[in-house]
C-alpha cells in the first residue's frame, strides 16, 4: 500500500522536482494525498464536438476537431499575436495566442489532428477562440470519458506551462497506481448505513465522474467526512470538559448586583438583556462550568450584561476580568464601569501594555491579594506575571479578534477554570455556530434599547464630494460629530496611509470651520489616545481614522459614518462600522463612498447595505456572497477550515447529518471503547495533527 500522505509528488511519473516545488508553493500539493484532495472546482461535458459552422460568439465552450492550416504573426509589439488558421474541411476559424508564443509554435504542427477546446468570442469581425485547449485527437483519452475536471492553476504556474491539464494527468496516472483501492476513512456500518459511496469511489469520481449523478453521490459523501469529523470533534471535546471540570456555583445574587440594578443602573434594561443575564445566572448556578457566546448586533447593550454577570461573581467572593481587543476598546469600558460603578465598592483596574512600572505593580498587587475586583485589560491580562487571587469569570469582548490559545491561557489562571462569556457583533448564522461554536451555548440579544431611530445607509461616487460636504455640514452644525474611515490592510498599507492623510489634508482644507482628530496604526499609543479622546469628548468633530475604530467604540453623539472605499470592505466590516453611529436617539446616517465603476459583487454588497440594517441578514448575505472561509472572523477564530467541499452557505443539511450521526456515535460509544469505532479516533488523532486547535474553543 503506498503511503499517500508520505509519498512526495515529485516522485509521480510526469512530475520531477520542477514541477513538484511549483505544485507546493503555489497550490500546496506537496504529497499524493495533497493531490487527491485538491478537487477540481468544475467539470465541462466533453461529450459533444460542434462544427465549424455551427459557432457562435454567445457559446459557452465549444469543443471542435480539425487540423492547423497555417500560423500568422499579427500586430506590434504588446499587440503581437499568433494566428493559427483551424479548419474542419467545412469552415474556417482562427485561434489566437496573445502570449505564450514560442511555445505554441513549437508544440502545435500543421496536418496534425486536433481536439481544440475554447470560448468562442469575435474579434476584428470574426469568431475565433483565445488560447484553447489544443490535444492531439488520437491521445485525447477525455471524450470517451464525459466530464472533464478542471482545476484552479496560478498566473506562475501557467507561464511555466503546469496547466488544469497537467493537473488532470498527474490524478489520473495517481489513480492508475492506486488500483488496490484507497483506505476507507469512516466505518464500514457508518458507510452503509448513511447509504454513502465508499471513500475510493467518492474520491474517483469527484475527479473524473461519469455522470452528475455519480459527481453528486462522491460529493455527498466528502462533504459528510469532512462535517462530520468537525461535529465528532467538537462534541466529543465538549463532553470531555463537562465531566472534567465543575464550574463554580454561584448561588448567590447579592447585594452588589441588587445596589447596581436599584440605584446605579442608567436605564430600563430590554427584554433581551434581562432574558440574557437570566440564562447567564442560571448557567452560573448550575454547578458546570460556564462557556457561553453572547451574540448581540452593535448597539445591543452588550457591555451592560457583562457587567452585571461580573457582579454576580464578585457577589459570591470571586474576582473578574474583561478582555477587549484593543487598547482604546479597553481604556473606554474601563471608564464605562467606574461611571456605572459609581459610589460602589468595587475596585476596577485597567491593564493594557502602557500601564507600566509603579501603577502596573500597584495593579498586579491588588489582583494577588484580592483587592482589585474587576480587571479590565488587553492581551496584557494574558502575561503569566498576571496573578490573581480567585478568578471566577472572564468576559471576551468581541472574541473574533481572539485566537483560541490565548483564550486557553486564561483558563490556567486558576485551579478551576473560571466561567467565559464570550460576547460578539458579529451575528453568526447557525450553521457557522454549530460548527464553529459546537460547544459553546449560544445567548442572542435581538433586540436594540428602545428609541433608536434605524440608520439611513446611503452611496455616493466619490466624484460628488460636493453634496458629501453639504451632508456633513449640516449635521455638524446641528452639535453632532461624524467619523471618516479609511481601509487598511496590510499588503498596501503604505499607500493607505497615504490615502488617509491625503484625505484628512483634503478636509481640513474643505472644512475649515471644524476640528479634525486623525488615528490610524503607525502612530504612536499616546498619540492614538490623545486624538481618540478629544473626539471622544467632543474637542473635535470629525474623526478620520482606519479600522482601528472598528470594534467597539461609543460615542452616542455621533451621527455620520463615512466610509471611503467603501468597495474595499467586506460586509461584516461594513455593518460593523456603521454600528457606530445611530447610538444616540438622533437620526443617524451613513455614507458609503466608492469609485464609479464597481463589480458585481461590490454592487450587491453595497445594495444589501443600504437596503437593511439587521446583522443576521447581513451575514447571511455575507457567507453567501463569500463562503464560509473568508467570513470574517473565522480565520482567527482559531479554527482551520479544512473545508474543501462542503458550503455552510448551502449544506445546512448535510451539517445537521453530520451533527446527528457524531452525537448519535458518542451515545452509542461514550467512552469510545467499541472497537467497530477504532478508526474513528484514529482519523480524528490524523486531523487534529494536521490542524493545530482544530475545533477547540476556549
Ligand atoms: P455593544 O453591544 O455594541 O457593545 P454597548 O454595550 O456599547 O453596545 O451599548 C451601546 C449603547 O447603548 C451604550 O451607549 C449604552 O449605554 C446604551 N444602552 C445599553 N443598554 C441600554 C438600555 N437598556 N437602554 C438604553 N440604552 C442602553
Ligand atoms: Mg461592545
Amino acid at each position: 500500500m503506498i503511503d499517500l500522505e508520505r509519498q512526495d509528488i515529485k516522485f509521480l511519473p510526469g512530475v520531477g522536482p520542477q514541477r513538484a516545488k511549483l505544485l507546493g508553493d503555489e497550490l500546496q500539493i506537496r504529497t499524493l494525498h495533497d493531490l487527491l484532495y485538491t478537487f477540481p472546482y468544475k467539470h465541462i461535458d466533453r461529450t459533444r464536438l460542434y462544427y465549424i459552422h455551427e459557432l457562435t460568439a454567445d457559446m459557452p465552450y465549444v469543443q471542435i476537431r480539425g487540423q492547423i492550416l497555417s500560423f500568422d504573426t499579427e500586430g506590434e509589439g504588446r499587440k503581437r499575436r499568433l494566428v493559427a488558421h483551424f479548419t474542419d474541411g467545412q469552415g474556417v476559424v482562427d485561434l489566437i495566442w496573445f502570449n505564450g508564443i514560442k511555445y505554441v509554435l513549437s508544440a502545435y504542427k500543421t496536418r496534425t489532428d486536433y481536439i481544440v477546446f475554447g470560448r468562442p468570442s469575435v474579434f476584428n469581425g470574426r469568431i475565433n477562440i483565445a488560447h484553447p485547449d489544443v490535444d492531439k485527437a488520437d491521445e485525447l483519452r477525455l471524450n470517451t470519458m464525459g466530464l472533464q475536471p478542471y482545476y484552479t492553476t496560478t498566473d506562475k504556474m501557467k507561464r511555466a506551462g503546469l496547466n488544469s491539464r497537467s493537473i488532470e494527468h498527474f490524478t489520473a496516472t495517481l489513480f492508475e497506481r492506486l488500483d488496490a483501492g484507497i483506505p476507507e476513512t469512516l466505518p464500514p456500518y457508518l458507510v452503509s448505513s448513511l447509504n454513502l459511496v465508499s471513500l475510493d469511489e467518492a474520491l474517483r469520481h469527484v475527479h473524473y465522474p461519469t455522470s452528475a449523478e455519480d459527481l453528486r453521490k462522491a460529493q455527498f459523501r466528502l462533504k459528510f467526512e469532512e462535517l462530520f469529523y468537525i461535529q465528532l470533534n467538537i462534541i466529543k471535546y465538549a463532553r470531555e470538559r463537562r465531566q472534567k471540570y465543575r464550574g463554580y456555583v454561584f448561588v448567590r445574587v447579592g447585594e452588589l448586583f441588587h445596589t447596581f440594578y436599584e440605584k446605579n443602573l442608567p436605564f430600563e434594561l430590554t427584554g433581551a438583556q434581562k432574558r440574557v443575564i437570566r440564562e447567564i445566572r442560571q448557567d452560573m448556578g448550575s454547578g458546570r462550568q460556564m462557556n457561553r457566546l453572547l451574540q448581540g448586533d452593535v448597539g445591543s447593550g452588550k457591555t451592560l450584561v457583562a457587567l452585571m454577570s461580573i457582579l454576580i461573581a464578585l457577589d459570591n467572593g470571586f474576582q473578574a476580568c474583561i478582555m477587549a481587543p484593543t487598547e482604546i476598546l479597553a481604556e473606554q469600558h474601563y471608564v464605562t464601569f467606574q461611571n456605572l460603578l459609581f459610589g460602589m465598592p468595587v475596585r476596577v483596574e485597567l491593564l493594557t501594555g502602557t500601564v507600566k512600572g509603579k501603577r502596573r505593580q500597584a495593579v498586579l498587587d491588588g489582583l494577588k491579594d484580592g483587592e482589585v475586583r474587576i480587571l479590565v485589560g488587553t492581551h496584557a491580562v494574558l502575561e503569566d506575571t498576571v496573578l490573581f487571587k480567585s478568578l471566577g469569570m472572564v468576559v471576551i469582548d468581541e472574541q473574533h479578534r481572539f485566537g483560541v490559545a490565548q483564550r486557553a491561557r486564561l483558563w490556567t489562571k486558576n485551579s478551576n477554570p473560571p466561567h467565559v462569556l464570550v460576547m460578539t457583533a458579529t451575528p453568526i448564522p447557525r450553521t457557522l455556530a454549530m460548527t464553529l461554536y459546537g460547544d459553546l451555548d449560544v445567548s442572542v440579544i435581538d433586540e436594540l434599547p428602545p428609541g433608536r431611530k434605524p440608520i439611513q445607509t446611503i452611496h455616493q461616487f466619490d466624484n460628488r464630494r460636493e453634496s458629501l460636504y453639504r451632508g456633513l455640514r449640516s449635521q455638524l452644525n446641528e452639535g453632532r460629530q461624524a467619523y471618516v474611515v479609511y481601509p487598511l490592510i496590510k499588503e498596501s498599507e503604505k499607500m493607505d496611509i497615504k490615502n488617509l492623510e491625503e484625505g484628512y489634508e483634503q478636509l481640513c482644507r474643505d472644512l475649515p470651520e471644524y476640528k479634525i482628530s486623525r488615528v490610524h496604526g503607525k502612530m504612536k499609543a499616546a498619540e492614538k489616545e490623545a486624538e481618540m479622546q478629544d473626539f471622544i469628548s467632543g474637542k473635535t468633530q470629525i474623526l478620520v481614522a482606519t479600522t482601528v475604530i472598528e470594534v467597539g467604540v461609543n460615542v452616542p453623539n455621533a451621527s455620520v459614518m463615512v466610509i471611503e472605499n467603501a468597495e474595499r470592505f467586506g460586509l461584516a466590516q461594513l455593518h460593523q462600522l456603521r454600528g457606530r453611529v445611530g447610538r444616540g436617539a438622533d437620526q443617524s446616517y451613513c455614507i458609503l463612498v466608492t469609485k464609479y465603476q464597481l463589480s458585481a459583487d461590490t454592487r450587491k454588497r453595497i445594495q444589501i447595505m443600504t437596503e437593511t440594517n439587521d446583522g443576521f441578514e447581513i451575514a447571511e448575505a455575507d457567507l453567501k456572497l463569500r463562503g464560509p472561509g473568508d467570513l470574517e472572523g473565522t480565520q482567527q477564530s482559531g479554527v482551520s477550515f479544512t473545508l474543501r467541499l462542503a458550503n455552510l452557505a448551502r449544506d445546512g443539511q448535510v451539517l445537521q447529518l453530520a451533527r446527528e450521526t457524531a452525537e448519535k456515535v458518542l451515545d452509542d460509544d461514550p467512552h469510545c471503547a467499541a472497537s467497530k469505532n477504532d478508526i474513528l479516533w484514529r482519523q480524528l488523532n490524523k486531523l487534529r495533527d494536521r490542524t493545530v486547535n482544530w475545533g477547540v474553543i476556549s
